[in-house]
Parts: structure tokens; C-alpha cells; sequence
């Protein structure tokens, strides 16, 4: 031991953390390992996140700063971390200091699935919580849902009516515990309950005898609408058919898809293929509803998602849920508490007049909802999560790389009409909203509303500019006619590719391959089959598919068959298949259709691949008439399971994609007598060698593949493999849909870099 070697010096310094470090047990995980390493100081929330202010030896303070990055807890994310050298005070212990203030540009976490500790708890009949269906900790619980403002403290939230009782504080004031600062803390004494309405308002049964009696209401074939985590879901058995007819009768909802919940994962590889990575996901604290292929066998009625490839499963999100499925045993019917093309009712006593006739018993609870939350809909796609529906679990984390340099004023971006969310572009985020529907009942629209109120007043970012659809009849876009903000309108697919460059941080140029239903082009024509070249100065479109009519506009999207006679009215001598058009029209029909479009009447010519899969689906052999947007194409997608076959014939002349040689050759096929599944696969295999076409005309070495369409998994997961084949990077938007749900992003994007 030598004498001269001195103590190290005492230092001060002040950390500042952002990122999605609030509400997640940061400063308790401060707490603990300041207390292990004996360095003085305080750990707060800010509004940009956390501060910490450490004194210490300076090797002390290097482990600390060290075991920060790698010990985090799991659902916290850091951005950056500076640091600022302080004065040493001579202080002593370490403390959690009350929030500060400042401008408040801290993430706001998403609403998390019960962890794991805390679905033990409920169900350890020595557990204080034994069974209280509000059981949470700083792992997970409600967030988003319950939050008015930052910083994220209980006060700020509507959990701020509820007094803790002393044993709540005690774990909340515990820097041991894990429910040290959890916001939501509660339990059996304190908390919010549960209580079960009749249709007509009146408590039939509260506590444990609501849980009971909805249990047996479900396991009786009746329909219960449950209070979860952002919203009302509808439940019933989904292995009862009868069950089934009538809630889709009551929802008025003929065919579309409901997602299941089922009991355990173990439960979910009985009806469904479920991969290590789909698993993971099931069980992820997002824990969204994932669309798996279907297995064989009856653990679900089929009609449940009648004619589609996947099933939409999902495992209980919260303690109700845990408790419901436990009593239950088998799968149920999760869909969204709603009235057609209204958004999620979040209020118990709205829900007795907006879900009036759908259900028949409330299972409600007094802790209020404010921000509406969907379930979130994801899939796995060559390794990766990709969201279809981005709500609980994800809203409102921002997506993207940090803007650098940061936005010089706010850009708020409304989105498209369908599958609506809206996008805030503030400080170093790009912030996105969740799902809010689509733009068509004054529900909505409400709902549109406050989605952007809150995430401006959240983030303290009132607009300085709008981004909006080229489309002015959109109804985000009329939104902007009330502003006095300037406006950036951006083409539809220009955005689509957008959001998936903002997504990956491409700069481009790629080659964007956006195809979907419908969306308003530069020259005033509806495209939906583009191939655009972009890069952040803007867009050049360098192929579509070749256009034709869709006869009757709008009302070809329920009908299929009127997309298949407005191709065969582009091909040569289209006389020769008036005997396949009259498997799908009568005369009559037939030639009133035809006129409309000999005479240009509502039907306004169109290159969108959503219809040119619609049309080759109805001459396939499928419905000639469906009941939802896609319905067609999911069928044809359906079909194609397992099958592998040569493309069809096309032609590319300039600029446009001639698919009339592949559509006489389905017809051809058809007459031989050919399945809809051979058909299905050589028309999905044709889709694809357009792409592969293009992508090696145009010379880019990135593809994006987005819009509606490349929800299609045999689309999208074909494409990317040949892509790789032939040399190419393909992109897809993950965290963002590739439906209109994430035309938010790419209008935002899109107004950031019309900027530089
Ligand atoms: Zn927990
Ligand atoms: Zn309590
Ligand atoms: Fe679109």
C-alpha cells in the first residue's frame, strides 16, 4: 500500500435521459443501483425525460453510467443520454426527487399486457390482489389509455381519483418494490372494480360475481360487452355458431375476420401454426392480435374468419382478462366494442346506447378510459413484426430515427380517409397516433379530433403546418380548410413509400411499389398500381398498371365482378367472353354496365392493383360479390396455399404494365377447367415478375413494397424473396401498416424533408 495514493475526488454531475424511460421503473431502477454503487444524489422525471444528479467518485459514477445502458429495465428505450458537469455539494444519500418541470417532449410508454409477476399474483390465493382484476406494476398496466398529461404521475392521470391505501403507498413509496412509483398502483381495498350491467344500465352483480357471472354468461352463448384496457370489446364463444350468426348480425358485420382470444399459448397451436417468433410476439408486453396461418381442425367455428389464409389470435392483455379466460377454459371472441364505422366506445354508460342491441350484458369498471386504444394487429413477415393495426401496446411511441436536425416547427399530418391516424413531427419525433378508423361517421371524426388535441397538448407541440391527402374530399383533408397553417397536400402513394423511407431512414432514391384500393394521382386520374422512384426532393412515376374501368366507382369495391368486366372491356374482341361474363352478370345487368362504361358514366378509369385483384378473383371462380374492402383477395389468397407456378404472360410497354396477356390466359385456364388455386398461384406469381420487371428497368437498388395490397403475405413474403434472388434490398413498412394507417408517417416526412 503506498501512502501517496490519494482518495479519488469527490465529482457532481447531472445526467439527462431521453426517451421511453417514464412509467417504466426507471427511477427505482436509479434508485437501486445509486444506493449498491453508495453514490449521493436524486433521480426525477422531467418532461424530456429523466434527470440524475450523481456525487461520487468518478470511477463510481462510470459504473453507474455503465449498468444504466445495460441493465435497463426491458420496456424502457433510451435516445441519448448528455451529461453535465455539476458542483459537488457534499450530499448525502440518494433520493427520488418530486417531477420537474420544462417542456415536455418525454415519450409517453403505451398501454403494456400484464407481466408475468403480476398475472402470478392474481392468481395466488395468499396474494393481497388474489383475483383483483386491476393488478398492476412499473412493468405493465395501463399508460397511454389513462393519461392527460406529462409528466406521466399519477395525478396526471385517471387513475388521480383513487387514494391509495396505506399498503399501496407503502410499495409505491418502496424503492425496493415493484410498484415503487407505479403510477397505477391498486389493489382489492383502493383500486378500481368491476361490476356486471344488464342492457338496460342496472347492476346485477359486482366484484367476484360479476367476473362469475359473465364467465357463465359467455359459456351460456350469450354476448358480454367487457371495459378492457383502451376500449370495449365484444366476447363470446367462438366455437358456438350460433353464437357467432348472431353477433354478426347484431354487429352487422357479415364476413370480416373477428380475432380470438385464447386461454394459453397452448391453445393458440391448436387452431393456428404458431413459429418461435409468432409466440414471442403473443407473449410480448405489447402483446397484439397475431395473424397466424390456420391449422387444421375444429378449435374454432370457422366462422370465425370465414375464406381468409390467417386467424387473428391474441392471449388475455390484462388481469380481467386473465381471470375471464381462467374460468372460461376455451377461446373466445375478441372484437372491437363498436357500431359499424364508429370508433371503440370507451365509456360505460355511452356503451349502454352506442353497443345497445349488440350485447347483452356490461361487464364495465370505474377507472376512466381517455384516449380510445384498439387492440393492435401484427404478423410476423420474414423474421420481423410488421403491424397491420397500430394501437395498444405501440401508440403513441414515436417511429423512425431521430430527426437530425430536430423539426424547426411542428408538422401535424391528418392522414388518410381509411384506417385513419395522424402523425405529429415535433422536436427529434415523429410522433404517430393510434388507429382511429375510418373517416366516415361524426364519431370518428370526434375521435380524429381529440387524437390530435391530445398528442399536441401531450407533447406541447401545436402545429406550424399541415400535411394532408391530395384527395380534397377526404375528410383529414377538409379538416385542413379550417386552418390557417400552411398546407402540403402529398399524393397518396408518394406517401405510402414515404413512410416506409422514414420508417428505415432511406434517403433514396428506391424504387417504391405502392399498390393499393384507391388514391387520388398528380393528374387527377385514381391510381392504386404505381411505381415510383423517390427520394426526399420528391417523386417521379415511373411505371403503373395499365388502367380500366371501374364501373359504378366506389360500388366496385363490394362487387368484384364489375372490376373483372371493366379488364375484359380492355382486351382485344372482348365479345369473345360474353359467355364468361354472363356466369357473372345477367343480360340485363350486363348491358346496362356495359353502357355505363362505353359512355364514361361513373366509371372512371383506374390502375389500381387492389380492383386488377378483385377482377381476376371474380373471373377465378370466387364470389362475383363480397361484403367487405379486400374480401376478394384474401379469398384468392386463401386459395393459393402451398401452391407453386409459373408466372402468366405480361407486357411492359413505355410505362404502362400490360396485364391483358395475363387475364386471357386466366380465362383460358378457367375454361380448361383449371382451380381457383392453380389460377390464384400463377396470377400471384405474374404480380410478382411485374415487380422483378420494373425493379431491374428502373435500376434502384432498393424496393419498397407497401400499400393495402402487400398485406397479401404470398405477395409481400414472394416478393422479397425474389427480390434478394435478383440482387435487390426490398423494404416494408413494420412499424407503421402498409394500409392507410400509415399514410400519416409518410405525409409528415414528406412536409419535413419539403424543408431542407
Ligand atoms: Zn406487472
Ligand atoms: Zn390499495
Ligand atoms: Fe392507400
Amino acid at each position: 500500500m503506498t501512502l501517496t495514493r490519494t482518495r479519488s475526488p469527490v465529482e457532481r454531475v447531472r445526467v439527462h435521459i431521453s426517451g421511453a424511460v417514464q412509467g417504466v421503473g426507471f427511477r427505482p431502477f436509479i434508485y437501486r443501483i445509486a444506493h449498491e454503487l453508495r453514490l449521493a444524489g436524486w433521480v426525477g422525471n422531467s418532461s424530456e425525460g429523466i434527470v440524475i444528479e450523481l456525487e461520487g467518485p468518478r470511477a463510481a459514477i462510470e459504473s453507474m453510467c455503465d449498468r444504466i445502458h445495460r441493465e435497463r429495465p426491458s420496456p424502457a428505450e433510451i435516445h441519448s443520454i448528455q451529461f453535465e458537469p455539476a458542483i459537488a455539494t457534499g450530499e448525502r444519500g440518494f433520493h427520488i426527487a418530486p417531477s420537474l418541470g420544462g417542456k415536455p417532449t418525454a415519450l409517453v410508454q403505451p398501454d403494456l399486457a400484464t407481466c408475468p409477476d403480476c398475472a402470478r399474483e392474481i392468481l395466488d390465493p395468499a396474494n393481497r390482489r388474489y383475483r383483483y382484476p386491476f393488478t398492476c406494476c412499473t412493468a405493465c398496466g395501463p399508460r397511454f389509455s389513462i393519461v392527460a398529461a406529462l409528466p406521466y404521475d399519477r395525478a396526471n392521470t385517471t387513475m388521480a381519483r383513487f387514494e391509495m391505501c396505506p399498503a399501496c403507498r407503502a410499495e409505491y413509496k418502496d424503492p425496493a418494490d415493484r410498484r415503487f412509483h407505479a403510477q397505477a398502483n391498486a389493489c382489492p381495498a383502493c383500486g378500481p372494480h368491476i361490476e356486471l350491467w344488464d342492457a338496460a344500465g342496472n347492476v346485477i352483480a359486482s366484484h367476484e360475481g360479476a367476473l362469475r357471472l359473465a364467465a357463465r354468461a359467455i359459456g351460456e352463448g350469450r354476448i358480454v360487452a367487457l371495459k378492457g384496457l383502451g376500449g370495449f370489446q365484444l366476447l363470446c364463444d367462438a366455437r358456438n355458431g350460433d353464437t357467432l350468426a348472431s353477433l354478426r348480425h347484431r354487429k352487422r358485420r357479415e364476413a370480416r375476420p373477428f380475432a380470438v382470444m385464447m386461454p394459453a399459448i397452448g391453445d393458440a397451436a391448436r387452431a393456428c401454426l404458431v413459429s418461435p417468433e409468432e409466440a414471442r410476439l403473443l407473449a410480448s408486453p405489447e402483446a397484439p392480435i397475431v395473424l397466424m396461418r390456420r391449422a387444421e381442425g375444429g378449435f374454432i367455428h370457422e366462422a370465425v374468419a370465414p375464406g381468409v389464409p390467417d386467424v387473428g389470435v391474441m392471449l388475455p392483455t390484462t388481469p380481467l382478462h386473465h381471470l375471464l379466460m381462467a374460468e372460461l377454459g376455451f377461446p373466445i371472441v375478441a372484437t372491437s366494442g363498436n357500431q359499424k364505422d364508429e370508433p371503440i366506445c370507451t365509456d360505460e354508460r355511452a356503451a349502454l346506447t352506442r353497443l345497445a342491441g349488440m350485447a347483452d350484458l356490461f361487464l364495465v369498471h370505474n377507472r376512466p378510459i381517455l384516449n380510445p386504444v384498439d387492440d393492435s394487429v401484427a404478423r410476423v413477415v420474414d423474421g420481423h413484426v410488421q403491424l397491420l393495426r397500430r394501437a395498444r401496446g405501440f401508440a403513441p411511441l414515436p417511429v423512425g430515427p431521430l430527426l437530425n436536425p430536430p423539426a424547426r416547427r411542428a408538422v401535424l399530418a391528418v392522414g388518410a380517409q381509411q384506417k385513419n391516424t395522424v402523425a405529429l413531427a415535433a422536436g427529434e419525433y415523429i410522433f404517430i397516433s393510434q388507429h382511429l378508423g375510418d373517416l366516415q361517421s361524426a364519431e370518428t371524426l370526434d375521435a380524429f379530433n381529440h387524437a390530435i388535441h391530445h398528442l399536441e397538448n401531450l407533447f406541447d407541440a401545436k402545429h406550424e403546418s399541415l400535411a394532408r391527402d391530395l384527395h380534397p374530399d377526404y375528410l383529414s383533408s377538409v379538416h385542413c380548410l379550417n386552418s390557417t397553417a400552411p398546407v402540403l397536400g402529398v399524393q397518396h402513394h408518394h406517401a405510402h413509400v414515404l413512410a416506409a423511407m422514414a420508417e428505415h431512414d432511406l434517403a433514396g432514391p428506391v424504387l417504391g411499389v405502392a399498390w393499393d384500393g384507391s388514391g387520388l394521382g398528380t393528374d387527377g386520374t385514381i391510381w392504386g398500381g404505381e411505381f415510383l422512384r423517390v427520394d426526399r426532393r420528391g417523386f417521379e412515376r415511373l411505371a403503373w398498371l395499365r388502367p380500366f374501368a371501374l364501373i359504378g366507382g366506389e360500388a366496385a369495391v363490394r362487387e368484384p365482378r364489375r372490376a373483372a368486366l371493366g379488364l375484359i372491356l380492355e382486351l382485344t374482341n372482348p365479345e369473345r367472353f360474353e359467355p364468361d361474363l354472363l356466369e357473372l352478370f345477367s343480360a340485363r345487368e350486363l348491358s346496362i354496365f356495359k353502357k355505363m362504361a362505353a359512355g364514361k358514366l361513373n366509371s372512371p378509369f383506374t390502375s389500381s392493383a387492389g380492383r386488377l385483384f378483385d377482377g381476376v378473383a371474380a373471373l377465378a371462380g370466387l364470389p362475383p360479390r363480397v361484403s367487405y374492402e379486400g374480401q376478394a383477395a384474401l379469398a384468392l389468397e386463401a386459395a393459393v396455399l402451398g401452391v407453386n407456378a409459373p408466372a402468366y404472360p405480361f407486357e411492359c410497354v413505355d410505362a404502362a404494365i400490360d396485364w391483358r396477356p395475363m387475364i386471357e390466359s386466366v380465362l383460358d385456364d378457367r375454361r380448361a377447367g383449371a382451380t381457383v388455386a392453380a389460377i390464384s398461384a400463377r396470377f400471384h406469381a405474374t404480380m410478382i415478375e411485374m415487380v422483378i420487371d420494373v425493379a431491374r428497368r428502373a435500376g434502384l437498388d432498393d424496393v419498397v413494397l407497401c400499400g393495402g395490397c402487400f398485406q397479401n403475405r404470398v405477395l409481400l413474403e414472394g416478393a422479397i424473396s425474389r427480390l434478394r434472388h435478383e440482387q435487390f434490398r426490398p423494404w416494408w413498412p413494420r412499424l407503421v401498416p402498409p394500409n392507410d394507417g400509415g399514410i400519416a408517417l409518410g405525409q409528415a416526412a414528406a412536409a419535413l424533408w419539403s424543408e431542407r
